[in-house]
C-alpha cells in the first residue's frame, strides 16, 4: 500500500489527518483479516511550498522539514495511527529520482527544456485514464499555467531548474530539484514493485497528481502501476471547503483543543470514506457520546464478576456477538463501509447492555471470547480504550502530580524548609513546570512545552 504523505510545511491540518486515519483503517483491517501488509507513505521534503515557507520562516528547507516531520509523527501517533513501514523522504531519493526521469527521456516520453524536464502527456496514450476522459484531463491540465518551456500545456514538470537561494542537486540537466510527481511514484516502486495493490490519497490527488504518477510509472514499465485506488471525500468545517483565506483552517493541533484524540479519530471514520464529512461542533459531540456509549459496554462487560457455569443468556450473548462480528465484516469488506461496521458495534454494545441489565455474574468462558470480539473490532477502526490525552499536556495523572508536589512544597514552606521548597519548584521549572504563588494559592502552568 502507498499513500501520499504530507508536505512538511506546516501541522498537518484535520482534512489531511481524515487521509491518513483513513488508510489506517484500511490497513488495519487487512491485517485484521490475516494480510500482511507493506505500508509506504512519502514525506515530501522538497517543493515550492517547502521553499517558500522557509524563506519566510527564515529557516533552512531542512531545519524545516525536520520540524514538521517531528511533528507529523506526533501528530499521528495521538490520533493512533500505524506508523508506515517505510517512511520515504523525497531529498533522499535524488539518485533514484533521477534515474527514473533518465528512463523517461530514453524512451520518448520526457524531455529536457533549459534546464527542466518535463513530461510531454501527449506521448503517453492514456493519459487521462484516472481522473476522467483524455481531453478532459489535458484540459485541466492547460489551465495551470503557461509556460513556454513546455511543448504542450498539460506537460508536467520531473526537475525543476535551480534557481538562486533555493536547494539543488546535479543531475544530467544541470543543478535543480525534483518535481513532487515523479517523487512519490519512484519511491512507491522502490519499496513496493512496479505493480502496487493499493494506492491511496485524499480526491484532491486524482488530478493532476495521481494521474501523473500513472503516466511516469506505465510509461516506464509497460505494466499497471496500481490494482485499486482509493480516494476519500473531502472534509469541510461548518460547511465549507477548508482554506487559510477562509480563516476555517484547522490543523489536528487546534482540533484537539477541542476534543480528545480518541473523540476526533472517531469522528473522522464515522463516515465513509468516499462521502463528505462536515467537522462542527454538533458532530464531534455526538462522536463524543457515541463512542463513551461502546466504551462503557466493554467496560460494563469487563466488571462482571465471572463464574465458571454458562447460562443460557450466556449462549444468547455470544450469538449475538458472533451476528455482530459477523455484519462488522459484512460492512467492512462492502468498501470498508465504517458507519455500518459502528452501527454493527453498537448492537454488539446493546447485547453487553442488555446482559448486565439482567446478570450480575457472567460465565468467564464468554466473557472472555465477547471481550475478546468487541476489542478486536474496535481496534479495526483504531479506538484505543481508556482516557486520552487533550494536546494540552495537562493529562489527568500529570495534572494530579503536579499537585501533589505543590502541596508537599507548600507543606515545606510551612515548616520553613526552604531549600527542599526551592527545589521543587527549581526542578519542576527545568521540565517547564512553572509555579506562582498567588493570595489564592499555588498556581501552574507549561511553559512552551513543544509537546
Ligand atoms: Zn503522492
Amino acid at each position: 500500500m502507498y499513500v501520499c504523505g504530507p508536505t512538511v510545511y506546516d501541522y498537518i491540518h484535520i482534512g489531511n489527518a481524515r487521509a491518513f486515519v483513513v488508510a489506517d483503517v484500511v490497513r488495519r483491517y487487512l491485517e485484521y483479516k490475516g494480510l500482511r501488509v507493506k505500508l509506504v507513505s512519502n514525506i515530501t521534503d522538497i517543493d515550492d511550498k517547502m521553499i517558500n515557507r522557509a524563506k519566510e520562516t527564515g529557516l533552512t528547507v531542512q531545519e524545516l522539514g525536520e520540524i514538521y516531520s517531528d511533528a507529523y509523527f506526533q501528530d499521528i501517533a495521538k490520533l493512533n495511527i500505524k506508523k508506515p513501514d517505510v517512511v520515504p523522504r523525497a531529498t533522499q531519493h535524488i539518485p533514484e529520482i533521477i534515474e527514473a526521469i533518465e528512463t523517461l527521456v530514453e524512451k520518448g516520453y520526457a524531455y529536457a527544456s533549459d534546464g527542466d524536464v518535463y513530461f510531454d502527456v501527449t506521448k503517453f496514450e492514456e493519459y487521462g485514464k484516472l481522473s476522467g476522459n483524455k481531453a478532459e484531463a489535458l484540459r485541466m491540465g492547460a489551465r495551470i499555467e503557461v509556460n513556454p518551456k513546455k511543448r504542450n500545456p498539460a506537460d508536467f514538470a520531473l526537475w525543476k531548474g535551480w534557481k538562486p537561494g533555493e536547494p539543488g542537486w546535479h543531475s544530467p540537466w544541470g543543478k535543480g530539484r525534483p518535481g513532487w510527481h515523479i517523487e512519490c511514484s519512484t519511491m512507491a516502486q522502490k519499496y513496493l514493485g512496479e505493480t502496487l495493490d493499493i494506492h491511496m490519497g485524499g480526491k484532491d490527488l486524482i488530478f493532476p497528481h495521481h494521474e501523473n504518477e500513472i503516466a511516469q510509472a506505465e510509461a516506464a514499465t509497460g505494466k499497471t502501476f496500481v490494482r485499486y485506488w482509493l480516494h476519500n471525500e473531502w472534509l469541510t468545517v461548518e460547511g465549507e471547503k477548508m482554506s487559510k483565506s477562509l480563516g476555517n483552517f484547522i490543523t489536528v493541533r487546534d482540533a484537539l483543543k477541542m476534543c480528545s484524540s480518541a473523540v476526533l479519530r472517531f469522528f473522522l471514520v464515522s463516515a465513509h470514506y468516499r462521502s463528505p464529512l462536515d467537522f462542527n461542533k454538533e458532530a464531534l459531540e455526538a462522536s463524543e457520546k457515541n463512542l463513551e456509549r461502546l466504551l462503557r459496554a466493554l467496560e460494563r462487560l469487563n466488571g462482571l464478576p465471572e463464574r465458571d457455569s454458562l447460562t443460557s443468556d450466556d449462549h444468547k450473548l455470544l450469538l449475538e456477538v458472533e451476528e455482530g462480528r459477523r455484519k462488522f465484516e459484512e460492512a467492512m469488506d462492502d468498501d470498508f463501509n465504517t458507519p455500518l461496521a459502528i452501527s454493527a458495534l453498537f448492537s454488539i454494545a446493546k447485547s453487553i447492555n442488555n446482559y448486565a441489565d439482567a446478570n450480575e455474574t457472567i460465565g468467564s468462558t464468554s466473557k472472555q471470547k465477547v471481550s475478546k470480539i468487541f476489542a478486536d473490532l474496535l481496534d479495526v477502526l483504531g479506538i484505543r480504550r481508556g482516557k486520552e490525552e487533550r494536546d494540552t499536556g495537562r493529562s489527568e495523572l500529570v495534572e494530579d502530580l503536579i499537585r501533589i508536589l505543590i502541596d508537599v512544597r507548600n507543606e515545606m514552606r510551612k515548616r520553613k524548609e526552604w531549600e527542599i521548597a526551592d527545589e521543587i519548584r527549581g526542578k519542576l521549572k527545568n521540565i517547564g513546570v512553572v509555579l506562582e504563588d498567588t493570595p489564592r494559592g499555588t498556581k501552574w502552568r507549561l511553559n512552551k512545552l513543544s509537546a
